[in-house]
């Protein structure tokens, strides 16, 4: 689903990435752990096409079989808006829609009428616990409610791919324990694929891979295995 190759990553002398290589097949879960400023953010952030990475040759990136570093912004927008869904520690909602409204807009987006949208968003909200709240506004929910919104809306246009950022950061330890059950169970319903930064120790130990990052690569003596068929891969 996602193949990396070489990926670095410099703000200005500061080398952040060092040549990651990482292969990730449809239906895994990831966990990316690792000491705070290892890089993991900013390789979600590469691997999502929200950031760029450095020039370098040799550098690859492909999701679901698209070369998305030859995209222009147009084209990149498009294709984020249909495969892949972000969450965030910070659910980035906005405050002045209800939660249904918030979980219809990337459906809009991607062209959706405003029927298609809310009956696809309603029935999310259902699955997700929310069908007493959805005609609240963020402000009137509770973090874990929110965050739920947030998972709704990330994954309202069926995304191949989700990416989160310590998703379950802000979360009571309930509300963090249903969240990565729901994620297990999304997985196994509809096949979607995990990119998980995280550093929630219980998370992580349930992944199907947990990646260690040290100083900028994927640490080889954690257990992280390059699968991702690269012959040439230097690490
Ligand atoms: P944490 O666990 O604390 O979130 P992390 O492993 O996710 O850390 P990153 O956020 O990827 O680490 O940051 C890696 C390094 O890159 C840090 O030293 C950070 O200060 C630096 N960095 C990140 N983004 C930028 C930016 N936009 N400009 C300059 N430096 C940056």
């Amino acid at each position: 689903m996602i193949q990396a190759k070489g990926i670095h990553k410099y703000f200005d002398q500061l080398h952040v990435l060092k040549g990651v290589n990482i292969s990730i097949k449809q239906g895994e879960i990831i966990a990316i752990v690792g000491a705070s400023g290892a890089g993991k953010t900013t390789l979600l952030q590469i691997l999502g096409t929200l950031e760029k990475p450095s020039n370098d040759n040799g550098t690859e990136l492909t999701i679901d079989g698209e070369n998305v570093l030859n995209m222009n912004d147009k084209q990149l927008s498009k294709f984020r808006n249909l495969k892949l869904g972000f969450i965030f520690q910070f659910h980035q909602l906005l405050p002045e829609f209800t939660a249904l409204e918030n979980v219809c807009i990337p459906a809009f987006i991607a062209g959706k009428t405003k029927l298609e949208a809310e009956e696809e968003a309603i029935k999310l909200l259902n699955y997700l616990g929310l069908s007493h709240r959805m005609d609240h506004k963020p402000g009137e929910l509770s973090g874990g409610e929110q965050q739920r919104v947030a998972v709704a809306r990330a994954l309202i246009n069926k995304p191949a791919v989700i990416f989160a950022d310590e998703p379950s950061g802000n979360l009571d330890t309930t509300s963090a324990e249903n969240l990565h059950e729901l994620f297990f169970k999304l997985r196994d319903e509809f096949g979607q694929t995990f990119v998980i930064v995280t550093h929630n120790e219980t998370l992580a130990n349930m992944a199907d891979r947990k990646l260690v990052m040290k100083d900028g690569l994927f640490d080889q003596n954690s257990g992280w295995i390059d699968n991702a068929s690269l012959p040439n891969a230097t690490v």
